[in-house]
């Protein structure tokens, strides 16, 4: 970089912040399938949001990140090496969703992301847009922002088919090694769950509801059954709270036993409950809940379960972060029968847009984003999926829809 270059890349401070420049880089994947017009409707909404906040002073200049199909078919790879630097030279990266390759030799570009950039924590935050049909009386007291660890449990990969040499080896060292039988000609699937990964999930999980104002971080696991690997992700986790925030939390034993059930101010309460529970309270007691932390399979599961409470599991926005890099998504896969039609719903992708601005500090772009958004749809424009389930509603296109919420922006002013 030239000495009269401005300075484009976020750096990361000794401390883990982000020092973001005023005209800065990101990296963004347009995606396979639909991802083309979901991210072409999504970046005008962006650019429209940061040239209102901050009027010119600050600008994101969007670099082209290749991967998926349209990599496949520019340099005959679906993630190549200089993609990947590009994300981490960024730091914070945005795409739309990306195939599968059936037979490519790869599993799922989405996994091989978040292993090569060690993208462990999957973020998911799930509130209620005011206009959009959910299937609960008060979706509207659901607001929960899960974070799903993402690289142990059960998704490490780590099976073998039933009648496998491998499952047949290891069933073989249970009786021998350890004494106790799994039934002859089983599949076998290892969960792996360390101190570190769990312990790093739920500092970044405090560290947020610290930041944000966020009243508990809730540990969900299955610890009552799988003692030595859910048991440990709670152990671990009030462990971490109690080394490493103890001025600024407080468990909610500790609420009842010594502030007579009343958190003291400032304070993030940290809680735990059985996975199956939390499942039944996240409907019957939805607003008790604010930040919830917890391993691979359980965060997978309910974060699809509260984004259909909502009404909004194709609205739902996401993030993987890692130390070192961040990649917003759209939470929906490629649609690929409506690709090229101008058709989907965007808002997944410009909700994690949102999210990204949060993430770099940009306050004011994202309220302006979810503000503006819940705008259009309560005033009843919206896509075809939306459309379908609300009586009286303007059908429009992906790219008219991105229009009117710029519009929203603009009289919000
Ligand atoms: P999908 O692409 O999510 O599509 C399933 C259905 O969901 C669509 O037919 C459509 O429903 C609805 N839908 C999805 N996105 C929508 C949007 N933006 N607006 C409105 N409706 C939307 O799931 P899939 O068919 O199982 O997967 C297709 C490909 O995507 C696969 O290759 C899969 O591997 C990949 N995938 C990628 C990601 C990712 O990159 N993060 C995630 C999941 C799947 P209707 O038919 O009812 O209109």
């Amino acid at each position: 970089m030239s000495k009269q270059e401005k300075p484009k890349l976020i750096r990361i401070n000794a401390d883990g912040t982000l020092n973001v420049p005023a005209q800065v880089k990101i990296a963004y994947i347009e995606g396979d399938g639909t991802g083309p017009d979901i991210w072409r409707a999504a970046v005008r909404v962006f650019d429209a949001a940061v040239e209102r906040a901050y009027g010119g002073s600050r600008k994101v200049e969007w670099e082209e990140t290749l991967a998926g199909e349209k990599a496949f078919r520019e340099t005959g790879h679906w993630l190549p090496e200089a993609s990947l630097e590009t994300l981490r030279c960024c730091v914070v990266g945005i795409k739309g969703p990306l195939t599968t390759p059936v037979g490519g030799g790869i599993r799922s570009l989405n996994v091989t992301l978040r292993q090569v950039l060690d993208l462990y924590a999957c973020i998911r935050p799930v509130r209620y847009y005011r206009g959009v049909p959910a299937p609960v009386r008060a979706p509207e007291k659901v607001d929960m922002v899960v974070f799903r660890e993402n690289t142990e449990d059960v998704y490490a990969g780590l099976e073998w088919p039933a009648g496998s040499a491998e499952a047949k080896g290891l069933a073989d060292y249970i009786k021998e090694q350890l004494n106790r039988e799994v039934r002859a000609g089983s599949a076998i699937g290892i969960k792996p769950m360390s101190k570190e990964a769990s312990q790093r999930l739920v500092r970044r999980a405090i560290r947020y509801a610290l930041e944000q104002g966020r009243r508990s971080v809730t540990l969900v696991h299955k610890g009552n059954i799988m003692k030595y690997t859910e048991g440990a992700f709670r152990t671990w986790g009030y462990e971490l709270a109690a080394a490493e925030f103890a001025a600024r939390t407080v468990t909610e034993t500790e609420v009842q036993e010594k502030f007579a059930g009343k958190a003291p101010e400032g304070r993030v309460v940290i809680k735990d409950r059985i996975a199956d529970m939390m499942f039944q309270q996240a409907l019957l007691r939805p607003d008790e809940y604010d930040v919830l932390a917890m391993p691979n399979l359980n965060g997978d599961y309910l974060s699809d379960a509260l984004a259909a409470q909502v009404g909004g599991l194709g609205m739902a926005p996401g993030a993987n972060v890692g130390d070192d890099v961040a990649v917003f998504e759209a939470t929906h896969g490629t649609a690929p029968k409506y690709a090229g039609q101008d058709k989907v719903n965007p808002s997944s992708l410009i909700l994690s847009g949102a999210m990204m601005f949060e993430y770099m500090g940009w306050e004011e772009a994202a309220a302006r984003i979810r503000t503006a958004l819940e705008a259009t749809i309560l005033a009843g424009v919206v896509t075809y999926d939306l459309a379908r389930q609300m009586a009286g509603a303007r059908e429009v296109r992906c790219s008219e829809f991105a229009s009117a919420i710029i519009e929203q922006m603009a009289r919000m002013e």
